[in-house]
């Protein structure tokens, strides 16, 4: 920890790094440890007075825990199929696994900690702020310092969003509120299904809680391929959740007695209409973590979507200032932030053989833990708009043999995407038991530029789900 904060006036340029990072997160901390790694002067600035990131604190590793707590969950109900005499399913302790869920961040965060000491980063608590293109200014608890750097780094992340137009909507709540909830709601309404909506509706609707889920269109999961999108849609409503299409919220109130927020909404199901939840999830997408940087002062550009520009070296409109990860608004994924921070400080600070070194941001796999749904590649839209008749599809649809037993039958659903003559792989989605652990082995078929028939060629592993990629006809 930083320990000589200056009270104000500021000493100006008190310090001088060859390379400052703005965010702990992902993106930030893999950047600056590569950047040590190489021996340089390097600072990483961060507010929250935690290490990790929206991943480590409230996005993948404590949704990854939930999700399996879910699995756990239907595993439970599943057993009895599997010929185990459970008399009753064993009642859930959302208390108790919140608490250990967060002592393992807790030691994550130290982790974070003693890696940046490892490679010999200067931790900086406290908010940054351009004062211009080389120094920065670091606000902790009315105190500030100005720093100075050669090159600086936004990682900042971002945040969700709650739409704040509709009456009441600070009544709801966001997935970073979602980590903190001490007990099991009984009864949710979720709006919004991209990732976030759909895990942890899926979340909540595993563990018990009567799940609402509320769609702007007649979709979830609307920018994937629709074998996807379609499947995860009727798998969701034989689950148990109930999806309302067409749907908005038109106001919400608290009643402060009984805890619960009433919500007036609209869809196509139930039209106009009033109920009550214990809690409304808003999970509507995120803003970028870049309003307080001050950016306009030193000319960094954000594109139309209020993300900061930044080219495939992830070169920021300034000269020497950088940005990776949720900031620039492009596949916000923690292993993209990291790859994407690490080759700029292996190209900045490494040896002159890495000064071309970038993220190739084509083919990037990526999972919806629920479903579980899996993608890499193009869907079937993007290739025939891209190779027209070239393209051809194989698909298969299927019960995976877990479910032989159980009463319960989710469908298993896989599409290749192929093109050409030579029937090259440029697009993988499925949807099923395991996809996201069988996308990864694939996705690097995909990279190496895979054809059907090196798929077909690999002799198959039985018996599994992933077996059927290697058979389609
Ligand atoms: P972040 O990790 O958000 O880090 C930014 C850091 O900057 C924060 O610590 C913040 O406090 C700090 N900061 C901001 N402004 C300032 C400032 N002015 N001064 C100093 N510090 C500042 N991705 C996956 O790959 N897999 C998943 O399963 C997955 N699940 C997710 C689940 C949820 C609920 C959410 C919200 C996200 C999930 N993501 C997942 C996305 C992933 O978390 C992000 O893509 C990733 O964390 C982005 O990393 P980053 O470095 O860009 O930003
Ligand atoms: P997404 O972009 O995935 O989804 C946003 C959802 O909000 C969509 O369903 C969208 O509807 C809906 N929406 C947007 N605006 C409104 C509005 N005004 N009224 C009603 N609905 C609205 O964002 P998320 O917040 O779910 O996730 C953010 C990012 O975090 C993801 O894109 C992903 O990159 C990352 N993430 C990754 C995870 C993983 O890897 N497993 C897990 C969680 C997050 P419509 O579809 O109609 O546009």
């Amino acid at each position: 920890m930083h320990k000589t904060l200056s009270t104000m006036p500021p000493i100006a340029n008190s310090k001088k790094y060859d390379y400052l990072v703005i965010g702990g997160g992902s993106g930030g901390i893999a950047s600056a440890r590569r950047a040590g790694s190489y021996g340089f002067k390097v600072g990483l600035i961060e507010s929250s007075g935690r290490l990790g990131g929206t991943c480590v604190n409230v996005g993948c590793v404590p949704k990854k825990i939930m999700f399996n707590t879910a699995l756990i969950s239907e595993t439970l109900h599943d057993a009895k199929f599997y010929g185990f005499d459970l008399k009753t399913i064993p009642t859930f302790n959302w208390g108790m696994l919140k608490k250990k869920r967060d002592d393992y961040i807790r030691r994550l965060n130290e982790i974070y900690a003693n890696n940046l000491v490892k490679d010999k980063v200067e931790y900086i608590h406290g908010k940054a702020s351009f004062v211009n293109d080389k120094v920065l200014r670091v606000e902790n608890n009315g105190e500030f310092e100005e720093i100075e750097a050669s090159r600086i780094l936004i990682a900042t992340g971002g945040h969700p969003n709650i739409p704040t137009k509709i009456p009441g909507a600070e009544f709801g709540i966001t997935s970073d509120d979602f980590f903190s909830l001490e007990e099991q709601p009984k009864k949710v309404l979720v709006v919004g299904t991209g990732y976030i909506g759909v895990e942890l509706a899926g979340i909540f609707n595993s563990l018990g809680t009567d799940t609402t889920l509320l769609t702007r269109s007649g979709e979830v999961l609307r920018t994937f391929d629709p074998i996807i999108k379609k499947t995860i849609f009727e798998e969701m409503k034989k689950e148990g959740v109930h999806i309302l299409t067409y749907s908005s919220v038109k106001s919400l109130s608290r009643d402060t007695q009984k805890g619960s927020v009433k919500v007036q909404f609209t869809s196509k199901e139930t039209g106009d209409t009033e109920d009550e939840f214990d809690l409304l999830l808003w999970a509507v997408g995120r803003t970028p973590n870049i309003h307080d940087l001050n950016l306009e002062k030193v000319g960094v550009k954000l594109n139309d979507k209020g993300y900061i520009i930044s080219d495939e070296y992830q070169n920021s409109t300034v000269d020497n200032i950088f940005a990776v990860g949720d900031a620039c608004g492009v596949a916000q994924l923690t292993p993209v932030a990291i790859a994407a921070g690490r080759h700029l400080s292996d190209r900045l600070f490494g040896p002159s053989n890495f000064n071309k070194s970038k993220l190739d941001y084509n083919n990037i796999p990526t999972v919806v833990f629920h479903g579980t749904c899996g993608t890499v590649g193009l869907t079937e839209q993007m290739a025939k708009e891209k190779y027209g008749d070239k393209v051809k599809i194989y698909t298969s649809k299927f019960v995976n043999m877990y479910y032989a037993m159980t009463d319960n039958k989710p469908a298993t659903a896989y599409k290749l995407i192929v093109v050409g003559e030579e029937e090259k792989v440029v697009g993988i989605h499925i949807i099923g038991r395991d996809s996201a652990e069988i996308l990864q082995g694939f996705s690097v078929a995909v990279k190496m530029g895979a054809t059907k028939k090196d798929f077909d060629s690999t002799v198959a592993i039985h018996p599994t789900a992933g077996e059927e990629l290697v058979t389609m006809r």
